[in-house]
C-alpha cells in the first residue's frame, strides 16, 4: 500500500493496510519496521526490546495522531466547548498498554511483535513510568483524561513537563532512600514537542500605572514550550491532548517588548530558566522550594491561559466575550488557582476589557475542585513573597478582595469577624494570600470529591462561602478508569466478566450489577477464586523478586498501598500486626488464619515520622517473616517504589483493602475504589468515599470500625488523652516497640512518644475497635464461600466508582459540555 497524502484533519482515506494508520497486524508490523529504520536507526543486529518498544510506541502514536487530527477538525468545525483540566500533576502510568487497549489493537500488536520475534510482555516492560504526580490527585487527573476522551468530550489537560518526576524509592536497611526519576533519559515517544507553541511568562519586577493603563515591568522573563501527548478514548475516534509546558530561556530579542527593569537578570542563562520545570515537589514537604513552587504554578497556568485565548482568537467569529461558552477551566485543587488573577490580568491589562465584564467572564469560566481539609495542606503564600514574585497579581488580588468584601459587607452588615474570616488575605500572624479563597471567589462551581468531604467543606473550611453562595457548591465523588484498573490490570477478571455479563461493562460499569446473580453460584465462585489466586501468585512473584519475601497465595492478602502519612495511619495497621504477633507469642497453640500484610507507598523526603513508619513496617517484617512460630500466620512485605505500574499488580491481588484514615481526614481516596472494583473487601472508617463504598456494597459486605467525624470532633473538644487507651494488649504492644524486639528502640521512640503523648490522628483511640474488626475479618475469611460471595458483591456494586460516572457529572453540572462524535473508524 502506498502512503497516501493526507491533509491534517481529513479522515484517513484508506486506513486499512496503511503503515501509519492501519489497525491490522500487518500494517502495524510495517509501521514498527518503518520506525525501527527511519526513527530509531539502529542496525538490525543491535535491536533490543527497548527499541521495539519505541518503534511500537511511535507506530501507536501515529494512529492516535490520525484520530487527533480528526478530533481537532471536528471540534473546530462544530465550534464545541472544550474542557481544560488544569493540574500541577498528571500521574499517567505507562502509556503503551492503555493506548493499545483504547485503540482496540492489543491482539494485532501482539501478533505484529511476534512476527518480529518479540514478546509483547517484554516490550511493555521497557516503558519508564512518567511519575508526574505524588499520588491520588495526579492519578485522578489521569483517570479523568481517559474518561473525557472515552465519553467523546473535547478536552485539553494542561500541566507541567517535569524533567524529574516523583523520586524513585529504594529500601536500604529498611529505610527509604530517594533516587532521582530520570524518566526522559531514553526519550519519550509519546510526546510531540511544539516549539512554535510557546509563550512568554513574566516574573518579579514592578508595575507602573500611567494614563494608558498598567504596565508590568518584569524582573525576569522565561518561555514555556508545549509538549503534546495524545489521549485516546476507548472504542471511539476521539483523541484529546495533554499539553505539558517546559521552561526555556528567552532569546534576548523577545525581551524588547517588555523593557525589563534589569536586562542582564532577565536574560539569565538557560540553567536558571530551565530549573522552573526541573522537578516535581513532593507533598507534605515543609517549605521546600516555596518560591520556585509558586513560579511553577504561575508558569504553567499563564502558558495555558495564553494558549486558550490564542485558540479563541483563531476560532471563526468567536470573541473574548464567548470565553465561557467555548471553554471550561477546571482547577484541580488550588495549585492552578493563580489562574483566576492571571485571567483577569490577561483580559483587563492585555485585552482591554473592563473589570466587571472580565470578572463575569472569569467566574463563569472557572470551576474549582477542593481536595483537602487538612489545614497544613491549604495553600497560602506569604504576602511579601507573593508581591515580589507577582506584583501585578497582588494588585489584582487586592482589587478582587476589595469588591468581594464589599459584597459580603452588604449581605452581612456589621460583621467584621466574617470579613476577616473570608478575606483573600489572611491577617493572622504573617499576612498571606489564601489560594482556596481566591479559587472559590473566582469560580462559578466549587466541589468536593466525596459526599462526606463536600459536606464537611460546606460546614467547615468554606462554610462562610457556602452560606453566601449555596448554589455554587456541589459534590463530585471521585472515580477511577476501569480501562486501566480492570481491563489492563486484571486480564483474568476482564475475561471472566466478558464471558459472564458481556463486554459492555468496560464503558458502562453499572453493568457489573449483572454479577449479583452469580454471587452464590458455586461454579462461578470457583472461577472468581481462580482469578484472584492467579493475581496473588503474580503479585507474590513480584514481591519475591523485589523484597525476597515469600507470600503464599493461600494467605489472606491484606493490603495498604498509598502515600505514607500519619493521617492514613499505616502505624495503626502495624499495631494490629503486632497484636497478632503478641497473641501468637503468648498463647501456645493459637491458630489464626494466615495473612500476608502488604504495604507500599512513598514518604515525603523531609517527613520525619512517615519515614520512621516505613522503617517500622520493614523492621516488623524482618522479625515476623523469620520467626518460625509466627511466619506461618503472619508475613509482612513492603513493596518498594509504589507506582501506577506496580499498583496494577497490587490492587487485583488484594483480598482486604485497608482504608483506615482518621474520620474527616481523607477527602475521598481512589485506591479504595480500585480495590473494590477488583473484588477486595474493605476494612475502613467512615471517611471519604468509604462511606459511599459501604453504602453501595451494603453494610454487611464492609468491615466498619472506628470513630465517626462527630465522635472525633467530640473527643477533640472534650480533650483527648491518648494515655487513657494504653491498657491491656495495647500497652503490651507498644512496649514491644521499645524493648528491642524489633531492633534499636531509639528508632521507634519518636513514633511511640508521639502516639502516647499527642497522637494527633487518634490512632490509640481507634485501636481497640480496629483490632476487634480485624477479628471479624478473620472469622469471615474462615468461611471461604461467604467471603467469595462478599467479594463478588463488592465488585458487582462498584459501578458508581467509574471515572466515567464522575466525569459525566462534571460535564453535566459544571462544564456544560456534551459529546462530539468524531466520524470515521474508531
Ligand atoms: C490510586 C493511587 C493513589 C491514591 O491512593 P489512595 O489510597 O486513594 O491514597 C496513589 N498512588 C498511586 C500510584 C495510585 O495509583
Amino acid at each position: 500500500m502506498t502512503d497516501l497524502v493526507q491533509t491534517p484533519g481529513a479522515p484517513s482515506p484508506e486506513p486499512y493496510g496503511h503503515s501509519r494508520t492501519g489497525l491490522d497486524p500487518d500494517s502495524l508490523r510495517r509501521g514498527i519496521v518503518d520506525h525501527l529504520r527511519y526513527s530509531i536507526g539502529r542496525p538490525a543486529a543491535a535491536l533490543r526490546p527497548e527499541h521495539y518498544y519505541r518503534a511500537l510506541a511511535l507506530a501507536v502514536r501515529d494512529r492516535m495522531q490520525d484520530n487527533r487530527a480528526a478530533s481537532t477538525q471536528t471540534s473546530l468545525d462544530l465550534g464545541r466547548k472544550i474542557t481544560c483540566y488544569l493540574s500541577a500533576e498528571f500521574l499517567m502510568g505507562p502509556q503503551l498498554g492503555a493506548n493499545l487497549l483504547n485503540l482496540g489493537i492489543e491482539g494485532p500488536a501482539r501478533e505484529a511483535l511476534a512476527e518480529l520475534g518479540q514478546d509483547i510482555g517484554e516490550v511493555l516492560a521497557c516503558e519508564p513510568e512518567p511519575g508526574l504526580g505524588n499520588g491520588g490527585l495526579g492519578r485522578l487527573a489521569a483517570c479523568y483524561l481517559d474518561s473525557l476522551a472515552t465519553l467523546e468530550r473535547p478536552a485539553i489537560g494542561y500541566g507541567i513537563r517535569y524533567e524529574f518526576g516523583i523520586f524513585d524509592q529504594e529500601i536500604r536497611d529498611g529505610w527509604q532512600v530517594e533516587k532521582t526519576d530520570n524518566w526522559l533519559a531514553q526519550g519519550n515517544p509519546w510526546e510531540i514537542a511544539k516549539p512554535d507553541v510557546s509563550y512568554l511568562v513574566r516574573w518579579g519586577g514592578f508595575t507602573e500605572h500611567t494614563a494608558d493603563g498598567v504596565r508590568w515591568v518584569p524582573g525576569r522573563v522565561l518561555k514555556g514550550v508545549a509538549y503534546d501527548t495524545p489521549i485516546q478514548g476507548y472504542g471511539v475516534r476521539t483523541c484529546n491532548v495533554l499539553t505539558l509546558w517546559s521552561a526555556r530561556a528567552v532569546e534576548s530579542f523577545a525581551l524588547e517588548a517588555f523593557n525589563t527593569g534589569d536586562y542582564y537578570k532577565a536574560v539569565e542563562d538557560e540553567v536558571t530558566s530551565e530549573t522552573v520545570t526541573k522537578i516535581l515537589y513532593p507533598n507534605d514537604e515543609p517549605d521546600a522550594g516555596k518560591r520556585l513552587r509558586l513560579l511553577q504554578q504561575y508558569f504553567f497556568v499563564s502558558c495555558s491561559l495564553q494558549h486558550v485565548l490564542h485558540i479563541l482568537d483563531d476560532l471563526e467569529g468567536a470573541s473574548l466575550r464567548e470565553l465561557p461558552e467555548r471553554f471550561a477551566l477546571q482547577l484541580n485543587d488550588t495549585h492552578p488557582s493563580i489562574g483566576v488573577a492571571e485571567l483577569m490580568r490577561l483580559l483587563v491589562d492585555e485585552r482591554g476589557l473592563g473589570w466587571d465584564e472580565a470578572w463575569a467572564l472569569t467566574v463563569r469560566t472557572f470551576g474549582y475542585t477542593n481536595h483537602t481539609l487538612l489545614p497544613e495542606a491549604l495553600e497560602t503564600w506569604p504576602l511579601a513573597m507573593f508581591g515580589e514574585s507577582l506584583p501585578r497579581h497582588l494588585e489584582i488580588v487586592y482589587e478582587i478582595n476589595r469588591r468581594f468584601l464589599d459584597e459580603v459587607a452588604a449581605r452581612f452588615p456589621g460583621d467584621a469577624e466574617r470579613l476577616r474570616r473570608m478575606s483573600l488575605i489572611g491577617e493572622d500572624g504573617d499576612r498571606s494570600v489564601r489560594m482556596a479563597h481566591l479559587a472559590t471567589v473566582g469560580s462559578h462551581a466549587v466541589n468536593g470529591v466525596a459526599a462526606l468531604h463536600s459536606e464537611l467543606l460546606r460546614h467547615s473550611v468554606l462554610a462562610d462561602f457556602a452560606e453566601l453562595w449555596p448554589e455554587r457548591f456541589s459534590n463530585k465523588t471521585n472515580g477511577v478508569t476501569p480501562r486501566r484498573f480492570v481491563a489492563l490490570a486484571n486480564p483474568g477478571l476482564r475475561g471472566l466478566l466478558d464471558r459472564t455479563i458481556g463486554e459492555g461493562w468496560l464503558t458502562d460499569l453499572d453493568r457489573l450489577r449483572g454479577l449479583e446473580a452469580f454471587a452464590d453460584d458455586p461454579a462461578f465462585q470457583q472461577e472468581w477464586q481462580e482469578v484472584k489466586r492467579a493475581n496473588k501468585i503474580r503479585l507474590a512473584d513480584y514481591v519475591r523478586e523485589t523484597t525476597g519475601v515469600e507470600l503464599e497465595p493461600e494467605r489472606l492478602f491484606d493490603v495498604q498501598v498509598k502515600r505514607i502519612h500519619e493521617y492514613k495511619r499505616q502505624h495503626l495497621n502495624v499495631l494490629h500486626i503486632l497484636t497478632a504477633y503478641h497473641r501468637l507469642k503468648t498463647t501456645p497453640g493459637l491458630e489464626i488464619p494466615p495473612r500476608a500484610f502488604v504495604f507500599g507507598g512513598k514518604a515525603a523526603p523531609g517527613y520525619f515520622l512517615a519515614k520512621r513508619i516505613i522503617k517500622l513496617i520493614t523492621a516488623v517484617g524482618d522479625v515476623v517473616n523469620n520467626d518460625p512460630e509466627v511466619s506461618p500466620f503472619l508475613k509482612v512485605a513492603f513493596v518498594p517504589n509504589f507506582s501506577v505500574r506496580n499498583g496494577q499488580l497490587i490492587y487485583p491481588a488484594a483480598d482486604l483493602s485497608e482504608q483506615i484514615s482518621t474520620a474527616g481526614k481523607e477527602a475521598s481516596g481512589t485506591g479504595n475504589m480500585k480495590f473494590m472494583i477488583n473484588g477486595a473487601l474493605t476494612i475502613g472508617t467512615l471517611d471519604g468515599a468509604n462511606v459511599e463504598i459501604r453504602e453501595e456494597a451494603g453494610p454487611e459486605n464492609f468491615f466498619l470500625f472506628g470513630l465517626t467525624v462527630p465522635e472525633v470532633e467530640e473527643l477533640r473538644r472534650t480533650g483527648y488523652r491518648p494515655a487513657d487507651h494504653v491498657t491491656g494488649e495495647l500497652a503490651a504492644v507498644l512496649d514491644l516497640l521499645t524493648d528491642g524486639t524489633f531492633g534499636d528502640p531509639e528508632v521507634f521512640r519518636p513514633l511511640v512518644d508521639n502516639l502516647r503523648h499527642s497522637d494527633p490522628f487518634l490512632v490509640l483511640a481507634d485501636y481497640a475497635s480496629f483490632v476487634e474488626c480485624q477479628d471479624r475479618v478473620d472469622a469471615a475469611w474462615r468461611d471461604r464461600a461467604g467471603w467469595t460471595r462478599m467479594s463478588i458483591l463488592n465488585a458487582a456494586r462498584s459501578g458508581k466508582f467509574s471515572s466515567d460516572r464522575a466525569v459525566a457529572e462534571y460535564c453535566d453540572d459544571i462544564w456544560n459540555v456534551g459529546p462530539v462524535t468524531v466520524a470515521g473508524r474508531p
